[in-house]
């Protein structure tokens, strides 16, 4: 627990803590930061995207594997870079994050292509660059990839994203592992569709793959992914098909409200048990981790500009809205928020904390006790996966400025998007 005098104590994510009354990123005083930069403002800890990485890497080592970083979490450059530079490689689900992870230095033949809609103009675009691995996710999606391919005179490398239908236990629309969802190919189709892929001359098959949902927060789900999976990959083997490699998705969660989800590391060591005892010890392992690797490791930063005071509400509203912090309005997400220089608590109050945008959706806190005075600085935390990805430039809000601390210092990693950069691609008609 770390908190300031009056306060409610809050828990901080690791890599936060107050000192002399303000609160800091890595010994980085982050109203400091704010100033300097402007709000909103996400600010994001380099030590706490590479201590997340290495619970991953702990949990595989001594194993072949590959840890592809799922760039839509969040798909800054610094930050695709900051994990390349670490030995990740990358998902990528379409054409934009391909030329951004290429521009982050990633190595193509760490590029895993995920997604159910690729287009031919992104698997041409992924074929020459020589990405690792097409994650497929249906029969007609296997026929295209194989006649592109075919006709660059190519063997595209693939795998078939299977739907185990295990229920993650998350909210529905981040599960995608359960029948009834557009994700991946039905259990009983599977070893029909492998059958398919290896007698296709434009497709060569080396792995098999699954993702079960996001923000999973219980080892049982991967546990009995896993072990569908591998009841598959027996029954593809034996028709005489080999899998080079097992990828078992993404979805690790992550603490926002006290959600206690496993260690990475040890997760795999319990996941890797069970890959020897089935026979599979010396497979080579893929994952496809987004935002255990970076949630925890941002803030975003905003300023306090009205108190409403109201008869059934209080509101508090303030400069960062669903348009940079689109979790609330998408998901009902909770985030904790803590002042940035925390007052006596002497006027505590019960806020929802909501934005600018002309939407009721637009809420980044509900129900939240606050002594804030206009003009004081808020961190909406564990910001770092999912919201500067998703957001928009809706109501003609430009997208926030993103910092990045690096053991003491802190770099900008992306300007504020200016009003000129968002008019930039539009045009009057012609005057009459
Ligand atoms: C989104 C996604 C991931 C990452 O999910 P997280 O919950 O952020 O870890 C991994 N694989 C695929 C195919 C995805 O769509």
């Amino acid at each position: 627990m770390s908190h300031s005098a009056g306060q409610l104590p809050v828990s901080l994510p690791p890599h936060f803590a107050y000192s002399s009354g303000q609160l800091h990123i890595d010994g980085v005083e982050l109203d400091a930061l704010a100033r300097a930069h402007g709000t909103p403002l996400f600010v994001y800890s380099k030590a706490a995207m590479l201590s997340a990485l290495s619970a991953y890497q702990r949990g595989l080592k001594g194993r072949d594997h590959q840890i592809c970083y799922a760039m839509k979490a969040n798909s800054t450059l610094a930050i695709l870079q900051t994990l390349v530079q670490a030995g990740c490689g990358l998902d990528i689900v379409s054409g934009g994050e391909l030329e951004r992870a290429l521009t982050a230095g990633v190595a193509p033949s760490k590029v895993i292509f995920s997604g159910v809609g690729k287009t031919r103009p992104e698997m041409r675009r992924a074929l020459e660059v020589g990405i690792g691995c097409f994650n497929v996710e249906s029969t007609a999606e296997l026929d295209v990839l194989d006649e592109v391919a075919r006709g660059m005179g190519l063997r595209a490398p693939v795998s078939i994203r299977v739907n185990p239908n295990v229920d993650p236990k998350t909210h529905p629309y981040i599960s995608t592992g359960l029948k009834g969802n557009k994700f991946g190919i039905a259990h009983e189709e599977v070893l029909a569709t492998y059958r398919h892929a290896a007698a296709c001359s434009g497709l060569r098959v080396v792995g098999i793959d699954c993702h079960i949902g996001s923000q999973i927060t219980e080892a049982a789900p991967y546990m009995d992914a896993m072990d569908r999976m591998l009841d598959l990959v027996d029954a593809i083997e034996a028709a005489g098909i080999p899998i080079e490699h097992l990828d078992l998705g993404g979805g690790l969660g992550i603490d926002y409200n006290g959600e206690t989800p496993p260690d990475a590391g040890a997760l795999w060591q319990a996941l890797l048990q069970k890959l020897d005892t089935r026979g599979y010890g010396q497979r080579k392992i893929v994952i496809e981790p987004g935002r255990s690797l970076v949630g925890n490791a941002g803030a975003c930063l905003t300023e306090v500009l009205y108190l409403k005071p109201g008869e059934q509400k209080n509101f508090l509203i303030v400069d960062a809205a669903m348009n940079d912090l689109p979790r609330p309005a998408m998901y009902q997400a909770f985030h904790k928020i803590v002042p940035l220089s925390p007052r006596d608590a002497l006027a505590m109050k019960t806020w929802d904390v909501v934005g600018p945008v002309c939407e009721s959706g637009d809420w980044i806190g509900r129900d939240r006790a606050l002594d804030v005075q206009a003009g004081d600085r808020l961190a909406v935390l564990a910001a770092g996966a999912y919201c500067m990805s998703m957001a928009s430039n809706y109501n003609t809000r430009g997208r926030a400025a993103e910092v990045l601390v690096d053991g003491g210092t802190s770099t900008l990693i992306r300007m504020r998007e200016s009003t000129a950069d968002q008019l930039r691609l539009e045009s009057l008609l012609p005057v009459a």
